[in-house]
């Protein structure tokens, strides 16, 4: 049985664990931190499964700000997270991001665009014949508009979490596949995190980058974090009509989203009431041949000859409290972080994410202040309102 000692110990090492830890190390190399990771395949993680999508449409102005920032750290990344002379290559495309509204959320989507441009986003008003001009195969029928994100766009998800780790390893940072069983509360103070090895380890703080885990070893702690798997489901068509050059992630005021991937073909989703809560990763081709191919031809016509060349599930660690993010140190615990419940939108949110918590853990003043995450507001139910949910 080990029992070795760190200064911080993160659990999970997916994007949210891999991102902090190398802000952490690249605040201070002399850090002595760990990554405890159950599954160095990532073949459950979020990060792996998801629709690797950034955009700067949302309606809470802090979500806006952290996307701002997710940009201006991609435009550089393969250059700064060199390791050995070799670069990441993350394949970072800004295709665009086009969000339809009907009568009824025209006011929210005018809202919510005025507040982009307030921050000096580059967000565009688009009235339907400019959707036509610009992407003809789509049916504006009953729609009013869109808003378009001409920047917002899509990248390597894996490229990025490996990016993270290996830079984070190359300045020190520890990774140990291992699965962390509990998190050792012992009078309001955490220190110890016990593994399924039978190893203990010690620490000054440890964070909870658990994902869709993170209520489970929270609960450890004894702390009842608001944080469901939910499991969620992608399909990729190959359709008959190929559209002229990418289409956007287009999104529905229904919820449907879909985007050209490459290979010519189509990536497409929804969230559902009906979604199971749950650690369930089957997917099921029902939900697309009669539900989602409906409404998929109805907005894009020449979409209804296609092929199902496969699908995917995927756990949204979704916030029951507001569907944001849960950043920061949990009141009632000394010691202990969490960076939980980004309910389907936090692989943008990495970068700002990382860099937020490493500052609070090593005391400095963070660039971008995301307090208004702070956990405080589970315990005192203080619901934050973001329209921009997919
Ligand atoms: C279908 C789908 C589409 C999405 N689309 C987007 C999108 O377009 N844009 C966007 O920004 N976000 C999107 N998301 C959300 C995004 O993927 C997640 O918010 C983000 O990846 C969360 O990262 P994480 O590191 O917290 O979780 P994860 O990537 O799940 O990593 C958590 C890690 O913790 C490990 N772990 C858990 N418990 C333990 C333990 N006890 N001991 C050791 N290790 C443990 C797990 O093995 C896992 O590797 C999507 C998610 C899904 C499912």
């Amino acid at each position: 049985m080990k029992s070795d000692s760190y200064d911080i110990i993160i659990i999970g090492g997916g994007i949210m664990g891999s991102a902090t830890a190398y802000y952490l190390m690249h605040a201070d190399n002399r850090l002595n931190v760990l990554v405890i990771e159950r599954d160095p395949t990532y073949a459950k993680a979020s990060t792996t499964l998801s629709m690797t999508n950034a955009r700067i449409q949302f309606s809470l102005k802090q979500n806006v700000q952290i996307s701002q920032y997710a940009f201006d750290i991609l435009d550089t990344f393969e250059e700064d997270m060199t390791v050995d002379g070799q670069n990441p290559v993350i394949s970072y495309r800004r295709e665009g991001n086009l969000f339809l509204f009907d009568e009824n959320g025209q006011d929210a989507a005018r809202k919510a665009f005025n507040l982009q441009k307030s921050l000096d986003c580059p967000i565009e008003w688009w009235p339907t014949d400019r959707i036509r001009e610009r992407f003809p195969l789509y049916d504006t029928n009953g729609y009013a508009g869109a808003t378009f994100g001409p920047f917002d766009g899509h990248f390597d998800a894996y490229a990025v979490l490996m990016a993270y780790k290996k830079k984070a390893r190359a300045l020190g940072a520890q990774y140990l596949d291992g699965e962390a069983t509990e998190i050792e509360n012992i009078k309001g103070r955490v220190e110890r995190v016990k593994l399924a090895s039978g190893d203990v380890f010690t620490a000054g703080a440890i964070v909870n980058c658990a994902g869709a885990w993170a209520s489970q070893i929270a609960a450890t702690a004894g702390i009842d974090l608001p944080v469901d798997p939910v499991k969620r489901q992608i399909f990729t068509l190959d359709t008959t009509v190929k559209p002229d050059g990418p289409l956007p992630l287009t999104v529905l005021p229904s919820g449907l989203y879909f985007r050209t991937e490459t290979g010519g073909h189509i990536l497409l989703g929804k969230s559902m009431a009906e979604d199971p809560v749950g650690f369930d990763f089957s997917w099921d081709d029902k939900r697309f041949t009669e539900t989602l191919w409906f409404e998929l031809a109805e907005f894009v016509p020449a979409f209804d000859t296609l092929k199902l060349i496969r699908g995917w599930a995927g756990l949204y660690a979704v916030n029951t409290l507001d569907s944001n993010a849960i950043l920061g140190n949990w009141p009632e615990i000394q010691g202990l972080y969490l960076a939980n419940g980004f309910s389907g939108h936090g692989l943008q949110q990495a970068p700002a994410v990382g860099r937020y918590l490493s500052e609070l853990i090593t005391g400095k003043n963070p660039v971008l202040d995301l307090s208004a995450f702070h956990p405080d507001r589970i315990l005192e139910n203080r619901p934050l309102s973001e329209g921009g949910l997919v």
